[in-house]
């Protein structure tokens, strides 16, 4: 489907709106859009993140970067949470869109009640300052969580393997090549699913790709429920290494970054907030 008819989509926007939702079209052969000064919006992440009450653990130093988990208790502190929820972006340094949620979502301070979070706002910080999806090694960090060659997938693992078991990960993203948002969703329990909530919520937002294969594989209303068989797969994204080792829900989002920056950060925003309004409702 073209983005002429997905932009129709975009039900309860303003024609006005819509009419500034449009693909630039100037991204060919890789991402050529907005970038970030990434120390300045992890500056503002944990300004924000201290103001708001979270806890901030540096997991790994270097490049001159600290690479932070940020924990958010549920409200009243005492209390059980109800939900355990992991939110991680920023592994691929040409996607600036996920950092930029991160810092909204905590800005903005309106996380379920009873939801425990904990937020990782940015796994490649050296990546951004090269707006390239790879560290500066030229690791996809992305696929390398099955056996890791980089010292940040590794000290990254060594934090997780100290957390708890999480109800929820979700891994924001973007792509360059898509005609929307979409998402993919690993689900091997058969919980409510979240993708198709979650596309209906950011369709307010953002355009949903709606093509019947993305990425390769078979997508349905811009859901991809990819069959699973980590095992088989040389190369883990985070993702697959969650669900093997600590959660059996994970869904990673991928706002549309043909599309101008404000547009995907609220995708993945409002991707963010159905998921957990889902999850936590049971
Ligand atoms: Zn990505």
């Amino acid at each position: 489907m073209s983005w002429k008819a997905n932009i129709f989509l975009c039900v309860g926007a303003s024609l006005r709106e819509i009419l500034r939702v449009q693909k630039s079209g100037k991204n060919h052969g890789g991402y050529h859009g907005e970038t970030i000064d990434i120390r300045a919006v992890l500056r503002a992440v944990e300004t924000a993140a201290h103001t708001h009450g979270w806890v901030s653990e540096t997991f790994y130093e270097a490049g001159g970067f600290k690479f932070f988990a940020l924990h958010r208790r549920p409200e009243g502190r005492r209390q059980k949470a109800e939900g355990r929820i992991y939110i991680s972006t920023g592994i691929h340094g040409d996607e600036p869109a996920g950092p930029l949620a991160a810092l909204k979502l905590i800005e903005e301070d309106r996380w379920p009640e009873n939801a425990e979070i904990f937020l990782l706002p940015c796994l490649n910080p050296a990546g951004f300052t090269l707006n390239q999806r790879a560290n500066a090694g030229g690791i996809d960090l992305n696929r390398d969580y099955r056996q890791p060659l980089s010292a940040e997938v590794g000290a990254h693992i060594r934090w997780l393997q100290r957390q708890p078991e999480f109800d929820l990960t979700l891994c924001l993203h973007e792509d360059w090549e898509s005609h929307g948002f979409y998402v993919y969703e690993l689900n091997p329990d058969g919980h409510a699913p979240l993708g198709q909530k979650m596309v209906e919520a950011v369709a307010r937002v953002c355009p949903i790709d709606l093509s019947p294969v993305i990425e390769g594989r078979e997508a349905k209303g811009g859901v991809i429920t990819p069959s699973l068989d980590p095992a088989a797969r040389p190369q883990w994204p985070e993702a697959f290494w969650l669900l093997q080792n600590k959660t059996r829900r994970s869904c990673t989002l991928e706002a549309p970054s043909d599309f101008p920056l404000a547009t995907r950060v609220g995708a993945l925003v409002a991707g963010v907030k159905s998921a957990l309004a889902v999850a936590l409702a049971g």
